[in-house]
């Protein structure tokens, strides 16, 4: 053998071994992957494991979103009037002492974001698997003005929409919001941030929040205040027949002049008050 081959055969040894080396790396490389792999599954399947004994009741609120939650108690009741207790006036009321009281101590994963309707309907629910299907109260007729009263259920009387997300109408494309601790951060950046107008309310930052429009939720809210107030009412009108939708609605015929109405709402009547009781 010549020095040259000798060389050559060197250096085709040396390729040989290292293409040895590079499909051992990417061998366990790809262990590693399918461990990772297993691992992510796993934590998946950990996250939406619910311990139904805990949460023995589950509702469907949105396409993908199901939620589980629990009875209250005698310590919900007395959570609950504890934040009534403290206030001189009921306008003092903080309404997210009541979702957290009512609501978010009572389902499985308490960070998910719940809309006003999905809270108004999961409100019905857990008043209904709590208390009782059925509640009366009293409505004063609209055409006598005599004062009827009223029977009737939740599973009756509570009407409910599911949401649709995502959902593209007139090139706006909207989301779920899937988290309520970060619509709360990204509120307070807004709030904190040197371009915050001192006017925009929670209620805009959770509307620019359902836009996907790869803006971030200040320049969404910057683009929602360069458009036309009439394309501002389409894109709004397209967010909520897009959202969830919960009624209460009861046909009341009058005893005493015998006329049909409609009696509607968005909670059930008298429902804090029997809690306060
Ligand atoms: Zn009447």
């Amino acid at each position: 053998m010549t020095q040259k081959e000798l060389n050559e055969m060197a250096i085709l040894k040396a390729k040989a071994d290292k293409a040895q080396r590079d499909a051992e790396k990417a061998e366990v490389k790809a262990e590693k992957a399918e461990k990772a792999e297993v691992k992510a599954e796993k934590a998946e399947k950990a996250e939406v494991k619910v311990d139904i004994k805990k949460y023995p009741f589950d509702v469907k609120l949105g396409e993908n979103k199901t939620i589980h939650f629990k009875p209250w108690t005698g310590k919900t009741k007395k959570k609950f009037r504890k934040v009534f207790e403290k206030l001189e006036d009921i306008n003092d009321l903080d309404f997210d002492d009541v979702v957290r009281v009512l609501i978010r101590d009572n389902v499985s994963d308490y960070d998910v974001y719940l809309s006003d309707s999905e809270q108004q309907y999961l409100t019905a629910l857990l008043r209904k698997e709590s208390i009782a299907d059925e509640f009366e109260f009293d409505s004063e007729c609209e055409y006598c003005q005599s004062l009827q009263h009223i029977k009737t259920s939740v599973t009756e009387s509570v009407e409910y929409t599911m949401n649709q997300f995502p959902k593209k109408l007139n090139n706006t494309e909207f989301i779920d919001i899937k988290s309520q601790s970060l619509l709360k951060d990204i509120e307070q950046d807004i709030i904190n941030s040197q371009d915050y107008d001192g006017i925009t309310q929670e209620k805009d930052i959770e509307f620019a929040l359902h836009i996907n429009n790869n803006k971030s939720p200040l320049e969404t809210l910057d683009w929602i205040d360069d458009l036309p107030l009439k394309d501002i009412s389409v894109v709004y009108d397209n967010l909520k027949s897009v959202s969830s939708e919960m009624t209460m609605k009861v046909q009341k015929h009058c005893t005493e002049c015998g006329k049909e109405s409609n009696f509607i709402a968005q909670e059930i009547p008298g429902l804090f008050e029997s809690l306060l009781q």
